[in-house]
């Protein structure tokens, strides 16, 4: 490995989740891996608007120490605004953003990752066999290019890859409103969930959620971007709701951000070595909008086919080897699901319906056996 002359293997975009996995993977099978991350990553990483939410599954596979989960979950409340509410058991954790990936990019770190934090790219081109990358701060090369940085992936603009179809886009707004734990759980539960529903009087294709966190509730709103006509009114509409304005007296405003995901796939995943991973992808689940695993999961793939193909000498099926990988564990029910996401949000009738089966179903289940 030559750190000196910023010359890598390997070189990661964007520290999420779907970088630091991919980072950590690509160390540990001996390539020399570098990851270029714009935020400062102090102690509890940098800020992120998310819901937080993790299955109970994740955090066991990567030992997620209980210290740093905010809220144990029992169960998710599924309200629409019609009246209906509908209530489903499952064991999940919520987690701040922060100090969820910096606990993925540390294990990266602990593998031997380099990690260049507030540096941004701004141009990547292809020189001979090489990517040359630069930052605010420098150049960086490297034979191949993993593309971590999010949805709006700036790698694969200037690569000149195909952006997401309109409708494949969510706008969501995130506002994290200081609070008590003593009226957290007296409003919310103290292990609950609360999304909210209804595409004729609150939502055309998405939903809402609070989320509690320790003293902090999660105020969340999303909406396919094409259709929406004025996010801010639209929000205070979810936010005055009896039920949600109840949970937020009293709560004060810290942090109000907008960020967009991604609920269908990016026309292209790989081209010339560099893949596109976790968001950049759009390798999200298009129903719920959970993207944390699949991020991850992509960013394992995209290394093990170039672990793969090096090996078997067979570099000219990269891209096959990624996305068969991608297929054959979740894509295929991603996509499924893509396509289910119209039917649900096709009016409220289909909507409730998908709500009543999903209290004892899986959303995956639902989809692969048709029933809706
Ligand atoms: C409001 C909201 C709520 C959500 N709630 C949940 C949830 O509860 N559970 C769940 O599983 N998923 C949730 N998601 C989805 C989840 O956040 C994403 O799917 C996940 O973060 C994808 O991870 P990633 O590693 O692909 O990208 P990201 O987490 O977006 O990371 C990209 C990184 O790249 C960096 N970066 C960007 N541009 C550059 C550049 N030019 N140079 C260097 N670095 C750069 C960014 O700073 C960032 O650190 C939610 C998303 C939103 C928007």
């Amino acid at each position: 490995m030559n750190s000196i002359s910023n010359e890598f293997d390997i070189l990661v975009i964007g520290a999420g989740p779907g970088g630091s996995v991919a980072a950590k993977v690509a160390r540990e099978n001996g390539y020399s891996t570098c990851i270029i991350e714009k935020e400062h990553l102090g102690e509890n990483g940098r800020y992120k608007a998310c819901g937080g939410a993790l299955a109970w599954e994740l955090v066991e596979e990567i030992d997620y120490p209980e210290d740093k989960i905010e809220r144990i979950i029992e169960s998710l409340e599924l309200h629409h605004t019609d009246g209906d509410d509908y209530s489903k058991k499952g064991k999940g954790a919520v987690i701040w953003r922060g100090i969820f990936d910096k606990f993925l990019t540390d294990m990266a770190l602990d593998a031997g990752v380099i990690l260049r934090d507030r540096e941004m790219l701004t141009n990547i081109e292809k020189k001979g066999e090489k990517y040359c990358i630069t930052t605010n701060e420098g150049k960086y090369w490297s034979k191949y290019v993993i593309a971590a940085d999010g949805v709006t992936s700036k790698t694969l603009k200037i690569l000149g890859w195909p952006y997401f179809k309109q409708e494949d886009i969510i706008l969501t707004i995130t506002k994290e409103m200081k609070s008590t734990n003593s009226k957290i759980n007296k409003e919310l539960g103290k292990d609950t969930v609360h999304l909210f529903f209804g595409i004729k009087d609150l939502i055309s294709v998405g939903y809402a959620w609070l989320f509690p966190k320790m003293e902090t509730i999660t105020v969340g709103w999303g909406n396919q971007i094409n259709l929406v006509k004025n996010s801010r009114e639209e929000f205070k509409k979810f936010e005055n709701l009896q039920f949600v304005k109840g949970a937020l007296e009293g709560s004060k405003l810290e942090i109000f951000k907008p960020h967009l995901i991604p609920v269908g796939l990016r026309p292209k995943l790989y081209g010339d070595n560099v893949f596109a991973i976790g968001d950049a992808g759009g390798i999200v689940d298009p129903i719920s909008g959970k993207g944390i695993p699949y991020a991850m999961m992509s960013g394992k793939f995209a290394i093990e086919a170039i672990i793969k193909c090096e090996k078997r000498d067979k570099l000219n099926k990269l891209g096959l080897e990624y996305e068969r990988s991608l297929d054959r564990n979740f894509l295929k029910v991603l996509k499924a699901k893509r396509v289910a996401r119209d039917k649900i949000f096709q009016n409220d009738e289909n909507l409730k319906k998908f709500l009543s089966l999903w209290e004892e179903h899986r959303s995956s289940e639902i989809v692969m056996k048709n029933l809706l």
